[in-house]
């Protein structure tokens, strides 16, 4: 496996490979690297002639009160692990590389952004985009891979890729939880032994509330409300709980053909997010 700093060089070795009529397979991530990550790697792997992974701690998706600095980092541990996955390049760009002097390529994260993640994050989603933008025109990948973990994210990169006419195809794979249930997450880093067992009550108001639907529960309001009983017992803060449309993300009063439950809450200082996607 190669590691690539320099966004010109991969470029042009990209190309190489391009030639030789290989296909392109890129996964996006901040790093340290998890099963989530690499269930995405696997996919990429299997589909695609080459792989590509990005490493990048994404400054402008933080908010000033945000974990940027805290962020979990370990480069090394990274490459052992993608060597391991047999992946071909990874790309672990400067921020100067990716934001040079001036940069003014800043997206525009669009309709979805206005919901669930959106307002609670001023900022994110367009930091998102704008980088996500930056790779893929950087790596000019085939297929990339995202994580239905962050549901929303994966939407507006969708809906990116249709608004500017990428000839991407995007790939949502499924959540990868702990046999408990939490799904993983870079996040889980910062919950002490006691957080992580109270932070199993996320997917369990989730797997409630999908049983009361399957029970013929319709009613957003009512489903919302079951969520909120059991999160309210084991996590610090509930920063959202939401029903919404798969497709806009848009808040739905009543749950007809499908529907995504989505949580975000904080147990001690750490905000972690969850979905399920439940079809009647
Ligand atoms: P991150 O490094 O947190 O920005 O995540 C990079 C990619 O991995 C994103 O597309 C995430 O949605 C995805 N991802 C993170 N955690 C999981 C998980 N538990 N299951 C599936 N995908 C995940």
């Amino acid at each position: 496996m190669l590691t690539i700093k320099n966004p010109r060089e991969l470029t042009s070795i990209l190309n190489r490979d391009r030639d030789q009529g290989k296909r392109i397979g890129f996964v996006p991530t901040m790093g340290y690297l998890h099963e989530g990550h690499l269930s995405l790697i696997r996919s990429a792997r299997k589909e695609n002639g080459i792989v590509v992974v990005s490493i990048f701690v994404n400054p402008i998706q933080f908010g000033p009160y945000e974990d940027f600095k805290r962020y979990p980092r370990n480069l090394k541990m990274d490459q052992r692990l993608l060597k391991q996955a047999r992946v071909d390049y990874l790309f672990a760009p400067s921020t100067n590389s990716i934001y040079p002097k001036g940069f003014r390529g800043f997206i525009d994260p669009g309709p979805l952004a206005r919901y669930l993640c959106g307002p609670k994050r001023p900022g994110h989603f367009r930091g998102v985009a704008t980088v996500v933008n930056r790779l893929f025109r950087i790596i000019q990948p085939d297929r990339a891979y995202f994580g239905a973990k962050d549901y929303q994210q994966a939407k507006i990169i969708e809906d990116m890729i249709r608004k500017f006419r990428l000839p991407i195809q995007m790939k949502i794979c499924p959540i990868v939880r702990e046999k408990n249930g939490l799904a993983i997450s870079s996040r889980n880093q910062y919950l002490s032994k006691k957080e992580r067992i109270r932070a199993r009550s996320i997917y369990r108001s989730l797997t409630e509330a999908r049983k009361q639907i399957r029970l013929g529960e319709q009613r957003a309001e009512r489903i919302k409300k079951i969520i909120r009983q059991i999160l309210l017992n084991y996590v610090d803060k509930v920063d959202y709980i939401e029903i919404v449309n798969p497709k806009t993300c848009a808040p739905i009063e009543q749950v007809k053909s499908s529907a995504l439950l989505a949580v975000a809450c904080y147990l001690g200082s750490t905000r972690l997010i969850d979905n399920l996607l439940v079809k009647r």
